[in-house]
Protein backbone atom coordinates (compact mmCIF):
# COMPACT_ATOMS: atom_id res chain seq x y z
CA UNK A 1 0.00 0.00 0.00
CA UNK A 2 1.26 3.53 -0.33
CA UNK A 3 0.94 7.59 -0.78
CA UNK A 4 2.00 9.12 -3.22
CA UNK A 5 1.47 13.35 -3.19
CA UNK A 6 2.22 16.50 -5.23
CA UNK A 7 1.94 20.05 -5.21
CA UNK A 8 3.89 22.29 -8.07
CA UNK A 9 4.07 23.82 -11.22
CA UNK A 10 3.44 20.83 -13.56
CA UNK A 11 0.19 18.59 -13.85
CA UNK A 12 -0.23 16.29 -10.86
CA UNK A 13 -1.67 13.07 -12.68
CA UNK A 14 1.13 11.26 -14.60
CA UNK A 15 3.70 12.22 -11.75
CA UNK A 16 1.18 10.50 -9.37
CA UNK A 17 0.74 7.66 -10.77
CA UNK A 18 4.34 6.72 -11.79
CA UNK A 19 4.83 7.59 -8.21
CA UNK A 20 2.25 5.10 -7.45
CA UNK A 21 3.82 2.81 -10.07
CA UNK A 22 7.38 3.43 -7.63
CA UNK A 23 5.60 1.91 -4.56
CA UNK A 24 3.71 -1.20 -5.94
CA UNK A 25 6.34 -3.74 -4.46
CA UNK A 26 4.62 -2.55 -1.01
CA UNK A 27 1.60 -4.60 -2.45
CA UNK A 28 -1.93 -3.55 -2.96
CA UNK A 29 -5.76 -4.42 -4.38
CA UNK A 30 -6.60 -0.94 -5.80
CA UNK A 31 -5.77 2.36 -6.79
CA UNK A 32 -6.76 6.03 -7.21
CA UNK A 33 -5.63 9.72 -7.43
CA UNK A 34 -7.70 13.02 -6.66
CA UNK A 35 -6.31 16.33 -8.32
CA UNK A 36 -7.29 20.02 -7.77
CA UNK A 37 -7.09 22.47 -10.32
CA UNK A 38 -7.53 25.48 -7.77
CA UNK A 39 -11.09 25.39 -7.85
CA UNK A 40 -12.21 21.98 -7.46
CA UNK A 41 -11.46 18.31 -7.06
CA UNK A 42 -11.44 15.76 -10.00
CA UNK A 43 -10.91 12.11 -8.79
CA UNK A 44 -10.40 8.50 -10.56
CA UNK A 45 -10.02 5.41 -8.60
CA UNK A 46 -10.75 1.78 -9.73
CA UNK A 47 -10.07 -2.10 -8.16
CA UNK A 48 -7.19 -3.73 -10.37
CA UNK A 49 -3.53 -2.83 -11.18
CA UNK A 50 -2.04 0.45 -11.39
CA UNK A 51 -2.77 0.37 -15.28
CA UNK A 52 -6.07 0.17 -15.08
CA UNK A 53 -5.72 3.68 -12.75
CA UNK A 54 -3.75 4.74 -15.63
CA UNK A 55 -5.95 3.96 -19.01
CA UNK A 56 -9.24 5.50 -17.12
CA UNK A 57 -7.11 8.27 -15.80
CA UNK A 58 -6.01 8.99 -19.31
CA UNK A 59 -9.26 9.10 -20.64
CA UNK A 60 -10.41 11.56 -18.48
CA UNK A 61 -7.30 13.32 -18.06
CA UNK A 62 -7.53 15.15 -14.67
CA UNK A 63 -6.62 18.73 -14.56
CA UNK A 64 -4.00 20.32 -12.14
CA UNK A 65 -1.07 20.92 -10.25
CA UNK A 66 -1.88 19.38 -6.60
CA UNK A 67 -2.75 15.75 -6.24
CA UNK A 68 -3.27 12.45 -3.77
CA UNK A 69 -2.39 9.58 -4.45
CA UNK A 70 -2.84 5.61 -3.58
CA UNK A 71 -2.45 2.38 -3.28
CA UNK A 72 -4.57 0.49 -0.96
CA UNK A 73 -4.66 -3.05 0.62
CA UNK A 74 -7.49 -3.07 2.03
CA UNK A 75 -8.03 -3.90 5.87
CA UNK A 76 -12.03 -2.95 6.26
CA UNK A 77 -14.33 -2.88 3.25
CA UNK A 78 -13.25 -5.74 0.22
CA UNK A 79 -11.41 -4.51 -2.51
CA UNK A 80 -13.73 -2.36 -5.03
CA UNK A 81 -14.17 0.68 -7.04
CA UNK A 82 -16.02 2.42 -3.98
CA UNK A 83 -13.66 1.57 -1.17
CA UNK A 84 -10.24 2.33 -3.35
CA UNK A 85 -9.05 5.56 -2.13
CA UNK A 86 -9.45 9.08 -2.03
CA UNK A 87 -12.26 9.82 -0.12
CA UNK A 88 -14.55 12.15 -0.25
CA UNK A 89 -16.71 14.59 2.09
CA UNK A 90 -20.39 14.84 1.26
CA UNK A 91 -19.48 18.23 -0.45
CA UNK A 92 -16.76 16.89 -1.99
CA UNK A 93 -14.29 19.98 -0.87
CA UNK A 94 -12.22 17.30 1.27
CA UNK A 95 -10.13 14.36 -0.48
CA UNK A 96 -7.89 12.20 1.77
CA UNK A 97 -6.12 9.25 1.50
CA UNK A 98 -5.03 7.25 4.23
CA UNK A 99 -2.81 3.38 4.81
CA UNK A 100 -3.06 2.20 8.23
CA UNK A 101 -6.17 1.49 10.22
CA UNK A 102 -8.65 3.38 12.36
CA UNK A 103 -9.25 1.51 14.90
CA UNK A 104 -12.22 3.18 16.61
CA UNK A 105 -13.97 4.14 13.41
CA UNK A 106 -17.20 1.74 13.89
CA UNK A 107 -18.05 4.12 17.05
CA UNK A 108 -17.08 7.16 14.83
CA UNK A 109 -19.21 5.51 11.77
CA UNK A 110 -21.99 5.63 13.73
CA UNK A 111 -22.21 8.87 15.65
CA UNK A 112 -21.71 10.51 12.29
CA UNK A 113 -24.52 9.01 11.09
CA UNK A 114 -26.68 9.79 13.73
CA UNK A 115 -25.94 13.22 12.67
CA UNK A 116 -27.16 12.71 8.82
CA UNK A 117 -23.82 11.50 7.34
CA UNK A 118 -24.16 9.31 4.30
CA UNK A 119 -21.40 6.81 3.95
CA UNK A 120 -20.33 6.03 0.37
CA UNK A 121 -17.91 2.69 1.26
CA UNK A 122 -17.09 0.25 3.95
CA UNK A 123 -14.22 2.05 4.66
CA UNK A 124 -12.51 2.61 7.93
CA UNK A 125 -11.17 5.71 6.67
CA UNK A 126 -13.84 7.25 5.68
CA UNK A 127 -14.91 8.50 8.98
CA UNK A 128 -11.53 10.82 8.71
CA UNK A 129 -12.89 12.66 5.87
CA UNK A 130 -16.67 13.33 7.29
CA UNK A 131 -15.19 14.77 10.32
CA UNK A 132 -12.31 17.02 8.31
CA UNK A 133 -15.62 18.46 6.94
CA UNK A 134 -17.54 19.00 9.87
CA UNK A 135 -14.65 20.48 11.97
CA UNK A 136 -13.02 22.71 9.62
CA UNK A 137 -12.60 25.73 10.99
CA UNK A 138 -11.22 27.58 8.13
CA UNK A 139 -7.83 26.37 8.23
CA UNK A 140 -7.06 23.02 7.84
CA UNK A 141 -3.85 22.25 9.34
CA UNK A 142 -6.28 22.89 12.83
CA UNK A 143 -8.56 20.91 11.77
CA UNK A 144 -6.19 17.72 10.40
CA UNK A 145 -5.46 18.22 14.57
CA UNK A 146 -8.80 18.24 16.29
CA UNK A 147 -9.42 15.28 14.03
CA UNK A 148 -6.63 12.86 14.83
CA UNK A 149 -7.80 13.93 18.31
CA UNK A 150 -10.98 11.83 17.59
CA UNK A 151 -9.61 9.10 16.13
CA UNK A 152 -7.47 6.07 17.73
CA UNK A 153 -4.38 3.75 15.01
CA UNK A 154 -2.22 3.67 13.08
CA UNK A 155 -2.34 6.00 9.83
CA UNK A 156 -0.13 7.75 7.52
CA UNK A 157 -1.76 10.22 5.59
CA UNK A 158 -3.08 12.54 2.72
CA UNK A 159 -5.19 15.48 2.73
CA UNK A 160 -6.33 17.89 0.18
CA UNK A 161 -8.99 21.03 0.33
CA UNK A 162 -10.68 23.03 -2.35
CA UNK A 163 -11.17 25.43 0.37
CA UNK A 164 -7.44 25.80 0.54
CA UNK A 165 -6.07 24.68 -2.91
CA UNK A 166 -2.27 25.89 -2.16
CA UNK A 167 -1.63 23.31 0.39
CA UNK A 168 -1.43 19.45 1.12
CA UNK A 169 -0.95 18.27 4.55
CA UNK A 170 0.52 15.24 5.65
CA UNK A 171 0.71 13.50 9.19
CA UNK A 172 2.46 10.25 9.81
CA UNK A 173 1.81 7.95 12.77
CA UNK A 174 2.92 4.35 13.11
CA UNK A 175 3.11 4.11 9.30
CA UNK A 176 5.81 5.27 7.06
CA UNK A 177 5.81 8.41 5.20
CA UNK A 178 8.50 11.12 3.24
CA UNK A 179 8.53 14.34 1.35
CA UNK A 180 10.49 15.24 -1.42
CA UNK A 181 11.65 18.42 -1.66
CA UNK A 182 11.91 20.29 -4.77
CA UNK A 183 12.22 23.76 -6.74
CA UNK A 184 9.11 25.08 -6.67
CA UNK A 185 7.66 21.37 -6.14
CA UNK A 186 6.92 19.10 -3.31
CA UNK A 187 5.76 15.57 -2.89
CA UNK A 188 4.73 13.45 -0.50
CA UNK A 189 5.40 9.60 -0.55
CA UNK A 190 5.32 6.59 1.39
CA UNK A 191 8.53 5.58 0.83
CA UNK A 192 11.62 7.16 -1.05
CA UNK A 193 12.21 5.43 -4.39
CA UNK A 194 8.65 7.22 -5.13
CA UNK A 195 9.93 10.90 -5.18
CA UNK A 196 14.24 9.88 -6.63
CA UNK A 197 13.25 10.72 -10.23
CA UNK A 198 12.37 14.58 -8.98
CA UNK A 199 14.23 15.04 -6.31
CA UNK A 200 17.28 13.42 -4.09
CA UNK A 201 16.26 15.67 -0.81
CA UNK A 202 14.21 14.33 1.36
CA UNK A 203 12.74 14.51 4.83
CA UNK A 204 11.90 11.31 6.69
CA UNK A 205 8.65 12.09 9.00
CA UNK A 206 8.87 10.47 12.58
CA UNK A 207 5.62 9.20 14.46
CA UNK A 208 3.41 12.27 15.58
CA UNK A 209 4.66 14.56 12.66
CA UNK A 210 2.07 16.80 10.88
CA UNK A 211 3.97 18.55 7.52
CA UNK A 212 2.32 21.08 5.72
CA UNK A 213 3.38 21.16 1.63
CA UNK A 214 3.04 24.59 -0.69
CA UNK A 215 4.83 24.55 -3.65
CA UNK A 216 7.51 26.74 -1.91
CA UNK A 217 7.91 25.33 1.14
CA UNK A 218 7.51 22.00 3.92
CA UNK A 219 6.80 23.03 7.61
CA UNK A 220 6.95 20.41 9.61
CA UNK A 221 4.97 20.34 13.51
CA UNK A 222 4.46 18.19 16.32
CA UNK A 223 0.74 17.11 15.88
CA UNK A 224 -0.23 17.75 19.06
CA UNK A 225 1.84 20.36 20.77
CA UNK A 226 2.11 22.88 17.02
CA UNK A 227 5.73 22.82 17.82
CA UNK A 228 8.21 23.19 14.82
CA UNK A 229 10.27 20.69 14.06
CA UNK A 230 13.32 20.63 12.45
CA UNK A 231 13.74 17.41 10.68
CA UNK A 232 17.21 16.89 8.77
CA UNK A 233 17.11 17.23 4.86
CA UNK A 234 18.26 14.03 3.74
CA UNK A 235 20.91 13.90 0.35
CA UNK A 236 19.94 10.44 -1.23
CA UNK A 237 23.18 9.25 -3.47
CA UNK A 238 21.94 6.09 -4.56
CA UNK A 239 19.66 4.91 -7.09
N1 LIG B 1 -7.76 0.72 6.24
C1 LIG B 1 -7.86 1.40 4.99
C2 LIG B 1 -8.78 0.66 4.05
O1 LIG B 1 -9.04 -0.50 4.21
C3 LIG B 1 -6.50 1.68 4.35
C4 LIG B 1 -5.81 0.42 3.88
C5 LIG B 1 -4.39 0.70 3.38
O2 LIG B 1 -3.48 0.89 4.21
O3 LIG B 1 -4.18 0.70 2.15
O4 LIG B 1 -9.25 1.24 3.12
Amino acid sequence: CGIMGYIGNREAQSILINGLKKLEYRGYDSAGIAVCDGESIAVCKAKGRIDVLEEQAEKSSLQGEIGIGHTRWATHGRPSDENSHPHFDQSGKFAIVHNGIIENYLDLKQELEERGVVFTSQTDTEVIVHLLAELYDGDIVSTVQQVAGKIRGAYALGVMTEHEPDKLIAVRLASPLIIGVGTGENFIGSDIPAVLEHTRDVYVLEDGDLAILTKDSVTVMNLETNQLIERDLLRIEWD
